[in-house]
Parts: structure tokens; sequence; C-alpha cells
């Protein structure tokens, strides 16, 4: 679908999702919710750069170069002490304007570190931004077309909240799966009519009227294709975004515009559809494949685990004026109240390679 979208001018008009989602509703009736996020989030990244202060959201690699220096060692430590060096691909999945791998391959060369790097980016706007900032980078569509010879190390930093979710509602009539129909000039959620008591885990079938799963078969996916190719070719995968570490019922998909949060429904492919990540769905798929999983623990623990404090130190004695910025730069990335938590890193690797740094004991 994605390639549908992509490079289309027509869709870059104001209006003209909105428009044809409202055709398709109107022909064939309410379509599910993780259609209308896919048919969203496509057109709102294809046509725009999102982040950045004047722009709809701030991820960790825009906020310090200390996040990508602490991934990069992260990635260095893991390449030296396999043995493989730069003889593996480096995969960044979704990486915005490249900030994050930019600030991962300067880490790595003070480690005469210099491996191949692949980007899985969809948005021919935010690809070129990428060009840009990792000149010799290879691009893909998605994670089917990367090397199939050399073990992957693969970094994936809010990638996965972006991804599309199905939500399946708990209702007088048993469960149904939440669908986006129009009223009037309006989209609204429905209920659809297809009983889904079938998809519920059997733990949560006696849930209250009103309760909502989510899952996101899309993030599945693509797991179920890397944690394959990390268990034949070896390697690790960092993932690093906002959710929990426990599959548990409830609703969290999010609107943002300019910082703020927004109605979900309204201007589709004008504003980010977000939703928080289940680790735990993650880590079964890890298993399955035969992965060791690592984490999830939070983003401030792993930060500090890997020494981001005497990072700050160093470049505060070499930027003194620059002290009471980094000060609140790494406070943002780690601190409990702001993004320490709230955000988890987990990693699953191939069970012989080094158990990967920043989780503790
Ligand atoms: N990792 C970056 C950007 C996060 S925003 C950072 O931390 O700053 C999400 C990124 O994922 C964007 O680059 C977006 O274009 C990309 N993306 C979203 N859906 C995608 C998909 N289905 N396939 C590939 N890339 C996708």
């Amino acid at each position: 679908m994605w390639s549908q979208w992509r490079g289309s001018r027509a869709l870059a008009e104001p209006g003209a999702l909105e428009r044809r989602l409202f055709r398709l509703i109107d022909r064939g009736g309410p379509i599910p919710l993780s259609l209308f996020m896919a048919y969203a989030n496509a057109h709102y990244y294809a046509t725009r750069d999102p982040l950045g202060v004047g722009g709809d959201f701030v991820t960790a690699p825009e906020i310090s170069q200390m996040f990508g220096e602490m991934i990069g060692l992260w990635c260095a430590d893991v390449v030296m002490r396999s043995g493989r060096g730069d003889d593996v691909a480096l995969v960044e999945l979704g990486p915005g304007r490249g900030t994050l791998m930019a600030d991962v391959l300067r880490a790595m060369a003070r480690f005469n570190l210099m491996p191949p790097v692949h980007l899985v980016e969809t948005s021919p706007v935010l690809r070129d931004l990428q060009a840009a900032a990792v000149p010799f980078a290879h691009f893909h569509d998605d994670c089917t077309s990367l090397p199939g010879d050399v073990p992957l190390i693969v970094i994936a930093n809010e990638f996965f909240d972006a991804l599309p979710v199905r939500q399946i509602e708990c209702t007088a009539q048993g469960w149904r799966e939440r669908m986006v129909g129009v009223d009037g000039d309006r989209f609204v959620m429905t209920a659809g009519s297809t009983p889904m008591d079938a998809a519920v885990p059997a733990q949560w079938r006696a849930m209250p009227p009103g309760t909502v799963i989510e899952t996101s078969p899309a993030s599945m996916a693509v797991a179920q294709d890397l944690t394959r190719l990390i268990a034949r070719q070896g390697g690790v995968a960092l993932i690093i975004d906002y959710g929990h570490c426990r599959s548990a019922p409830g609703d969290t998909v999010q609107a943002v515009a300019q910082h703020r949060y927004a109605t979900l429904l309204d201007q589709p492919g004008e504003r980010d559809l977000t939703a928080h990540v289940d680790f735990a769905a993650f880590a079964a798929v890890a298993g399955q494949a035969g992965l060791r999983v690592s984490g999830p623990v939070g983003q401030g623990a792993f930060l500090r685990n890997l020494g981001i404090e005497e990072r700050a130190a160093a470049l505060m004695a070499r930027h003194r004026d620059a002290a009471d910025a980094l000060t609140a730069q790494r406070d943002r990335l780690c601190g409990d109240d702001q993004m320490g938590q709230l955000f988890k890193v987990m990693a699953a690797g191939h069970p012989d390679w080094p158990v990967p740094e920043g989780f503790g004991q």
C-alpha cells in the first residue's frame, strides 16, 4: 500500500486524503481503525518532515547528540565482542532525519568501525534528509530486501509506535472490531458487525463492556521478518519506544500535531497517529524465533548504564557555556518524569551473540 501512495502529487493537496477516505467509506462501509491509521500515517510521513521544534514532535536523537552517541557505543561494543567488527549490516527502521544514524556512525568511527548502513524508510521527503545525513546509506522499502548474508545490527527508535493498530471492543453484543465510519461530514468510531470473540485471549474474554484490546499485526509482521533474519544470520535488534512491558487492555491511540494532543479522526494524514508499543508481544515473537531477549528497561536506566552521565560531564568540561543546556538535555532523555521511564529499551539477539550492554544484571 505504501508504494501506491508514494510520490503521488494529487495526495499532497490539503484535504485530498480526507476526501478519498470519505468516498471509500461512503461506498464500501466503515473501515477498520488499523486501515484508517495506515492511510493516515502513510500520507503524513510521505508529505513532510514532522520532527523538531517547528514540527509536530521531537524525538530523542533530535534532543541531544548524546543519545545517538550512547547507541553508537552500544553497537561498537556488541560488534567488537562478537568478533565480527565491520562485517555486519547496520540497519535502522524509520530513521527520521537521519540524525541518530549520523551520531551512531560518528561514535563507531572512534573505534575504526565503518559498517555498511541500510535504512528502511518509505517517505520520499525523509529519505532525502537521510541521504544527506548518511551519504553512503542503502535504502529499503521494508525488511525483506535487507542483506541476507551478514549479521544485522538493527536500531528502531520511535518506529513501531507509528505502525497501525487494530482495536477490539467489548460491547453488550460481544467483542467487535472498532471501525471508522462517517456521520454527516465527520469520521466516527463505530463497533463493527462481525463477532470477534475468537480473537480475544482467554484471560480477557470476561472484561466489562467498553474494554478495548489493541494489537499491532503490522508491527508483529516486521518483528517476525527481523527476528527470522537475525536467527539465521546473527546479530541483534534494539527497540526503543514508549509503551508497556506487559500486554494489557487499553486504548492507547493518540493524535499529535504541533506538540499537542489532537482529535483522533479529524484531518487524517495531517497529524501523527501513534499507539503504545507492547514490548511483551515483541518478546514473544523474538522468543519463538529462538532469540535471547534483554530488557525492557527504562530509557533512563539504559542510557545511564551506557555512561551518559560521564559523557555529559565530559561535554560540559569542554563547553562550559553549554552546561545548562547539556544538563537539561540529559534530564529530558533520562528523567523519571520525562522520557526516562515512559520510553523503554529492549534487545533481541542471536543466542550465540554476546549479551548486549545497558540492561543491568
Ligand atoms: N527514528 C526517528 C524518526 C521517528 S518518526 C527519530 O527517532 O527521530 C517515524 C519514522 O518511521 C519516520 O522516518 C517515518 O517516515 C518512518 N515510517 C513510518 N511508517 C513506516 C513504514 N511503514 N515503513 C517504513 N518507515 C516508516
